[in-house]
């Protein structure tokens, strides 16, 4: 930094209020979270900001950024790839991320206790991998991290079928024989998927996906081994206890220490990376996005260290910014431009047509058989009524946190195609959008999963406890600025020239009742076929 940099005018030991992030729920597996009390950053003395001019710039990096930043690369795109989160180097009995037996602030992005109700703790706020957004009646967990939601996800990679993704996404319909033939088959390949093997399932950690498959047929469901982007050989290391337990504990939630799984980090992106013309910055968290009086886009970015603290502000020029800031991310910086004028002309819809993918996790207590503990993951086995006139997914994903009084306990999780109802709103107070669910949405689906709950019990006996009852929360947040109203089918933003959205942001609530990743990470590709094609060279 050059002795007459310019420095932020703003009061030296001010709370940046949008340093604030308060956390109040965590769904992962199936655990509702606690209040949370948010936590402030105090900014230091002097902040120097510097300006700079990129061609093309990605916010993000999970499955629409990795995607979007790998055809940029290949193209010939110098491109720059800003990124809020850490990077979470993985390998065999690597100690990166904290367990759920001694949970710690590596799992939570910038709040200051424990995301996990009746598990004691609170710390210095870090910027740890998942984040809590608290909206009106919904609370949504999602990634912060190099490799966005693939570290923590289960990782069910599952493709819709025509119809499911028709119902979902009706202006892309024409496009999904394309997507079947090569932008779902690409991802597969990119992510090195396949179902859990024969011996693996035989295992004894495995006793609950047994179980599941064996009572789903008799609550009239077609089951199925779920894809995951799982090397088989690293669960095998824990099962001949070669590593530390992760896989076979399903101790999943926070990321794998043993590494095995082809999160977004070590596929696409690096091998965006690998081309020498990407280049990522973690800790750059994008705050506003503007156009300047030349018609640039102007990324207002903070580069912070792990406390959350602001070293350093960016004002990053660019001829195309891709966002892919997941649908939280990117509808919040959208939103907050369209509040606040920072774009001018920004469509209507965008705060919109927001979903929850149909989530509700339950509790299965007291079956008649033992599900065993502890549960192998992820979750490796689903099942689907293909009459159903609601199409829906069921999956059980093994639970790390079993009863310690002994009770039998298995997670089954639905989920299906919503009414994206969800909106947001941008708030003054908090220089931030915040969604606003109405459980309308998806009440005939949960109507329905409820009811296919209802026969796992008639077929295996105990009970089912919905866990969403109290407080509703997703780790599928899909929508905000949809498909056909605020940007076109390539996920151009309607209106302006060089602004893409590429993530989950564009989907309209729910991806043909399926995990959405497979989706977002298809679409981008089928997107960034033809940007590169019509837009490269023209518009940047
Ligand atoms: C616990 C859990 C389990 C899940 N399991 C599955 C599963 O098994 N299968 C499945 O398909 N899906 C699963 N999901 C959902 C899946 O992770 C998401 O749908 C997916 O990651 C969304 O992809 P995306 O590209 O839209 O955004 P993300 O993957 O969320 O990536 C967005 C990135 O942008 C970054 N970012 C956000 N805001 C900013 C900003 N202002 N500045 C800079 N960077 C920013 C974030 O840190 C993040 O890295 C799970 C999610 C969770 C939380």
């Amino acid at each position: 930094m050059p002795d007459n940099a310019p420095t932020d005018p703003r009061p030296a030991s001010g709370v940046d209020r949008r340093q604030v992030l308060g956390a109040a729920a965590l769904g992962g597996l199936g655990l509702a979270l606690g209040p949370g009390k948010a936590q402030a950053t105090t900014v230091p003395t002097r902040i120097p900001v510097t300006e700079q001019r990129e061609r093309a710039v990605v916010v993000g990096t999970g499955f629409g950024g990795g995607v979007t930043a790998l055809r940029l690369a290949q193209a010939g795109v110098r491109t720059l790839v800003l990124e809020r989160g850490l990077r979470w180097p993985t390998g065999p009995n690597a100690t990166t991320f904290c367990r759920m037996a001694n949970v710690d602030r590596r799992s939570a992005w910038l709040t200051d206790h424990s995301p996990i109700p009746g598990v004691p703790g609170t710390w210095k706020p870090y910027t740890g991998v998942l984040e809590t957004v608290q909206g009106n009646g919904m609370t949504i967990n999602c990634g912060s991290a190099v490799g966005g939601g693939s570290l923590t996800y289960h990782g069910m990679t599952l493709q819709p079928t025509e119809e499911y993704f028709a119902a979902s996404m009706p202006m892309m319909a024409d496009d999904y024989d394309l997507l079947d033939r090569w932008a779902y088959p690409t991802v597969a390949r990119m992510l090195k998927i396949s179902t859990v093997p024969d011996d693996v399932l035989a295992a004894e950690p495995y006793r609950s996906s047994r179980l599941f498959l064996d009572v789903a047929p008799r609550a009239g469901l077609r089951t199925f081994r779920v894809p995951l982007p799982v090397d088989w050989r690293f669960v095998r290391g824990e099962l001949e206890g070669r590593y530390e337990p992760t896989y076979i504990t399903s101790d999943l939630t926070f990321g794998v220490n043993n590494g095995g799984k082809h999160s977004i980090d070590v596929t696409y992106l690096a091998a965006a990376e690998a081309t020498g013309r990407v280049r990522t910055e973690p800790l750059h968290v994008v705050r506003d996005i503007s156009l300047d009086l030349l018609k640039r886009w102007v990324l207002h970015v903070e580069r912070i260290n792990t406390d959350g603290e602001v070293q350093e502000r960016k004002r990053i020029i660019a001829d195309a910014v891709f966002l892919a800031a997941g649908s939280p991310g990117t509808t919040r910086l959208l939103v907050k431009a369209k509040a606040k004028n920072l774009v001018p002309g920004l469509p209507d819809a965008i705060g919109t047509q927001w979903g929850n993918n149909g989530d509700r996790i339950f509790a299965w207590v007291n079956m008649n058989d033992d599900p065993g503990r502890p549960q192998g993951g992820p979750a490796c086995v689903g099942g689907r009524d293909p009459n159903s006139p609601i199409p829906y997914t069921i999956i059980h994903a093994g639970s790390p946190m079993l009863p310690p009084d002994g009770t039998k306990m298995m997670t089954v999780v639905g989920f299906g195609i919503v009414k994206a109802t969800g909106t947001w709103a941008y708030d003054s107070a908090t220089d931030d959008a915040k969604l606003t669910w109405n459980p309308a949405g998806d009440a005939d689906l949960q109507t329905l999963i409820r009811n296919r709950m209802n026969e796992f019990v008639r077929a295996g006996g105990g009970m089912m406890i919905d866990r969403d009852a109290q407080a509703t929360s997703t780790w599928h947040a899909l929508g905000g600025v949809p498909m056909g109203s605020a940007v076109d089918r390539y996920g151009r933003v309607l209106g302006h020239r060089g602004l893409y959205v590429l993530d989950g942001a564009r989907i309209p609530g729910s991806t043909g009742a399926c995990n959405p990743s497979m989706t977002i990470a298809a679409l981008a590709e089928h997107s960034m076929a033809t940007i590169v094609r019509q837009d490269l060279g023209r518009i940047f």
